[in-house]
């Protein structure tokens, strides 16, 4: 789960990582208001949305006047703010976070991850921080540092002062970063984090370090344990259909294809997942419904999978384990009749009662087109697309 820039840089001030003064404001005047309690001559106002680029598409100014303040808070709010990673349409600006501006002598870049590879939170570090990081990243490798760290004994003084070192920082400055890393640690692993991410690292003119961006994504399945950051959730930035699926217990995923997924269970969800690509299609999406799936539950899966225009087929792949094919074949007719459904339904059934099942749906005159297994259904859905992965 991804958070905004502003709610990072609450949390991680709250662990002592140094931030500028600001605030969050939902409209104009609210912004100028915050302006005026910051005080100061210059503020920067930053479009607050999930997706970092903001400095290349307009969304972040600096304001040498409230009168500015007032007039690119009111360019920002409302409108689609479209940037390096939004996609053309862009994404709502609904809050800007108003903030004192600094005067940088150096933007350095701090993020830390899961590698997966390794099994270890990451530290990387680069004195080329900034907005060109993607691109320094790519062109120039060597001058990202990587330090990975041992879960046992957490990210130790010694290791921080390498990376600053290797970073170009000296003297007081290797203590001050030192304690920002640690800091930041600290949050990454009390909260659950999968990322941390401080570009830039600004230097200011007397030498001290803050971080002037933050954005931390979190581990959606510890959120159960981690109720301060379930707070900061906003639903406005996630896909609806996710945010409804949630709701309704479901566990959906929307992807770019056109054969919708309707599974029990996650394994065999990402199995017919497989198989549809196997057979050169695309799921549209990946969808749990669990494994007491009653006729209820079926029927969500179907409104939510059947939202996504790009939907041409739908594959229903059920083992009854925990569940029964009849229950489900029940789910399926009553969705059938209920939600006039355009698409092309295939069905593959199998496990308890999966006899009673199938003549269910064989008697209800409803144009279910069954399939003996998956590698079947896969085949059919593929021969009725005409081979079409979109
Ligand atoms: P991003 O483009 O979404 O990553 O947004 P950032 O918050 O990183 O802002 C982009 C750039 O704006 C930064 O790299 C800085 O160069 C600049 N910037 C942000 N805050 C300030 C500030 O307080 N003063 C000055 N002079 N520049 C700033
Ligand atoms: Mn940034």
């Amino acid at each position: 789960m991804n958070i905004h820039e502003y709610q990072t840089k609450e949390l991680i001030k709250s662990y002592g990582v140094p931030v500028p003064d600001g605030r969050v404001a939902h409209n104009v005047d609210n912004a100028v208001t915050v302006a005026e309690d910051l005080g100061g001559e210059r503020w920067v106002v930053k479009a607050q949305i999930h997706a970092g680029g903001r400095g290349k598409g307009g969304g972040v100014k600096v304001a040498s006047s409230l009168d500015e303040v007032r007039q690119f808070t009111d360019q920002m709010i409302g409108s689609q703010l479209v940037t390096p990673q939004t996609g053309e349409n862009g994404r709502l600006v609904q809050r800007v976070l108003v903030e004192q501006a600094c005067d940088i002598k150096k933007e350095y870049y701090l993020g830390m991850i899961i590698d997966r590879g390794s099994q270890r939170i990451t530290v990387i570090a680069s004195a080329s921080g900034g907005m060109d990081i993607e691109e320094v990243a790519k062109t120039q490798p060597e001058k990202v540092i990587r330090e990975a760290v041992d879960p046992a004994v957490g990210l130790m003084e010694f290791q921080c002062r390498k990376i600053a070192a290797n970073i170009g920082l000296r003297g007081k400055q290797i203590h001050e970063a030192s304690k920002l890393m640690r800091a930041l640690y600290k949050c990454f692993r009390e909260k659950d984090a999968l990322l941390a991410e401080i570009n830039p690292l600004a230097e200011m003119n007397d030498g001290s370090l803050m971080a002037l961006d933050a954005k931390m994504s979190f581990d959606g399945n510890a959120l159960y344990r981690r109720p301060s950051i379930t707070e900061f959730r906003d639903f406005d930035e996630e896909d609806p259909k996710e945010v409804e699926a949630s709701g309704h217990g479901l566990n959906y995923i929307a992807l770019d294809g056109n054969v919708g997924c309707i599974v029990n269970g996650a394994g065999l969800a990402m199995a017919t997942m497989d198989s549809i690509s196997f057979h050169k299609g695309k799921p549209a999406n990946f969808l749990d419904v669990g494994g007491g799936a009653s006729p209820e539950k079926v029927g969500n899966a179907f409104r939510i999978v059947l939202q996504d225009p790009n939907v041409k087929i739908i594959l229903v792949n059920i083992f009854a384990g925990i569940n029964r094919c009849d229950w489900i074949a029940e789910g399926l007719i009553k969705a059938m009749q209920d939600q006039k459904i355009e698409v092309p339904v295939v069905v593959r059934l199998a496990g308890t009662n999966v006899e009673k099942g199938a003549a269910m749906l064989e008697e209800s005159g409803l144009d279910f087109i069954m399939a003996e297994n998956l590698d079947d259904a896969a085949t059919r859905v593929m021969a009725i697309l005409g081979g079409q992965a979109s």
